[in-house]
């Protein structure tokens, strides 16, 4: 019995989103994953991540730790 286990479940649920480097996922329509970051940079655009998480880019972003859920689709995604 683990209460460890109970304990980052927590964590992951109530930790903000906002504070995490997301992987964008980039539309069909779209070149690449970058210039639909650079489209969305220039025209104010919300971005969507593989986690679902939306957000507009901002020109300097700061760096965050990658956020877990869009890697752990990331890599579903390339297998
Ligand atoms: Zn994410």
């Amino acid at each position: 019995m683990s209460t460890n286990t109970d304990l980052d479940k927590d964590l992951l649920t109530t930790q903000d989103t906002s504070k995490l480097t997301h992987i964008v996922d980039c539309p069909d329509d779209k070149e690449n994953a970058q210039a639909w970051v650079d489209e969305a940079k220039a025209g104010g655009l919300e971005l969507t991540a593989l986690c679902g998480h939306t957000w507009v880019p901002e020109s300097d972003p700061v760096r965050h730790p990658v956020c877990q859920v869009c890697l752990d689709i990331a890599q579903i995604r390339l297998a």
